[in-house]
């Protein structure tokens, strides 16, 4: 500071020390003219920087910043300095902006903020789809006049926040979100939304699979306990009698343990941790067992037959394949009437193999076909049972496909017989050697 005003005095100083001289050799009039004039030119030369400077604030970068010269030059340097860190500083904060929008942008969960009049600052594009929000004109409106369903607005006016609400939005019927408030800040609140849409149908999936199967082991048990009953309460009963029983509760127990050995099957074959083990398979020599084993079955009710016209050496799981086949060709059995015929196919179609298992038996509506592979899912839940069936076969084929990389076919029509067929991709084949 005392350098700043050594500065501005020293040109008046020096004037003054001529003006002094001029009044020693001339006259004070001469002194008194000159030092007006000097101070003049300084009040022009002062009024012309503040006129930069007034027209540099107007438009302040750092790059336009006015040439100057004496104590101007200190002024402007500061200002420059000052401007060029308030620059950095703002660039610094776009760049954390940035940052932060498009972490949030990132985020899985759609992020909504609102003041304390429950109007929209800012949300982000996931926000923005799950509650069909226009970036251009919903903000500053009130959340309750864009999302209007009442369970969400009497979450918005509940005091406490600690459990989240869930809820289809009005235009994704189809969609469970789950949501959160969380305030901040003081006059803030962060609303967050999850799309739970797959968890939900999981969580549903889990608890219809465990009432199906609480419901399939309920029956053949409540059986075998009244057989019990009877067998206690009637001690007289006749050797026949009691015989007849103890066959009945054996087919329930059998069903039983039918039930079990398919849901283990199903579960090893769900767990990620049980890799395939693979190795090249005669599929010629497998389609024999998987014939013989039906002709048992069958009992001579059925005409069956083999055709084997492909490449007959495969890479895979002969179990795991021994049993989708013996799956297939056991349901042809069980869902075609005595006399009717059945082919067991092993062909070659575009370069991929098939296995097909082509019945005339009773079919099924198309409207049926697409959920025959989900458990328990039956089209004539008595006939199935009566004839063994757990509801799991054609889950656990859908499964055994998958880790072959095959594909399930489903061609049929009700009362014209059906052909489920499985297709093999090509990189399965193994080179034979003839
Ligand atoms: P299930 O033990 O009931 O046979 P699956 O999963 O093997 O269970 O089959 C599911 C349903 O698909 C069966 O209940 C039956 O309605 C139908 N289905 C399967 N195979 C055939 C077939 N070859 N002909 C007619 N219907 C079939």
């Amino acid at each position: 500071m005392p350098d700043f005003w050594f500065r501005l005095s020293l040109p008046v100083f020096f004037s003054a020390l001529f003006a002094l001289l001029l009044w020693g050799l001339f006259s004070g009039i001469y002194a008194l003219w000159f030092m007006l004039l000097m101070l003049l030119v300084l009040m022009v030369r002062h009024a012309r920087q503040l006129h930069k400077l007034g027209e540099w604030l107007n438009d302040a970068r750092p790059e336009t910043i006015p040439e100057a010269g004496g104590i101007w030059d200190d002024v402007f340097s500061q200002l420059y300095r000052m401007v060029k860190k308030h620059l950095q500083t703002k660039q610094k904060l776009a760049e954390e902006l940035q940052h932060m929008e498009q972490a949030t942008a990132a985020l899985p969960e759609g992020v909504v903020i609102l003041n304390d009049m429950n109007r929209i600052e800012w949300f982000n594009p996931i926000a923005q789809q799950h509650f069909y929000l226009d970036a251009e004109h919903d903000v500053m409106q009130d959340i309750t006049y864009l999302v209007r369903q009442p369970e969400f607005i009497s979450y918005l006016h509940e005091s406490d926040f600690s459990k989240p609400l869930m809820m289809r939005p009005a235009r994704h019927e189809d969609m469970v979100l789950s949501i959160k408030l969380i305030p901040y800040g003081g006059d803030k609140q962060l609303l967050i939304s999850r799309d739970i849409t797959q968890f939900e149908r999981v969580e549903g999936m889990r608890r219809d699979f465990v009432a199906n199967v609480s419901h399939e082991l309920r029956t053949p048990l409540t059986v075998v306990n009244g057989f019990v009953e009877n067998l206690l309460d009637l001690p007289d009963l006749s050797q026949d009698s009691a015989q007849r029983l103890l066959q009945l509760m054996a087919e329930q127990t059998k069903r039983m343990e039918h039930l079990v050995a398919d849901l283990l099957t199903l579960s090893r074959l769900e767990n990620n941790q049980n890799p395939l083990h693979e190795e090249a398979i005669d599929i010629g020599a497998l389609l024999n067992e998987v014939i013989q084993g039906g002709r048992l079955i069958s009992g001579g009710k059925h005409d069956l037959a083999l055709e084997v016209k492909a490449r007959k050496t495969m890479l895979g799981n002969p179990e795991e394949l021994r049993s989708a086949f013996d799956n297939l060709l056991i349901n042809a059995i069980r869902y075609t009437p005595e006399g009717g015929s059945i082919l067991l196919r092993w062909f070659e179609r575009a370069g991929q193999q098939v296995y097909s298992v082509v019945d005339s038996g009773i079919g099924i509506s198309t409207q049926h076909i697409p959920r025959l592979t989900e458990r328990f899912y039956r089209v004539d839940s008595s006939r199935s049972r009566e004839t063994g069936g757990t509801g799991l076969g054609l889950a656990i084929v859908k499964h055994i496909a998958m880790r072959h990389q095959a594909k399930l076919e489903i061609i049929s029509e009700e009362g014209h017989g059906s052909t489920f067929s499985l297709v093999f991709p090509a990189r399965r084949l193994v080179s034979e050697n003839k």
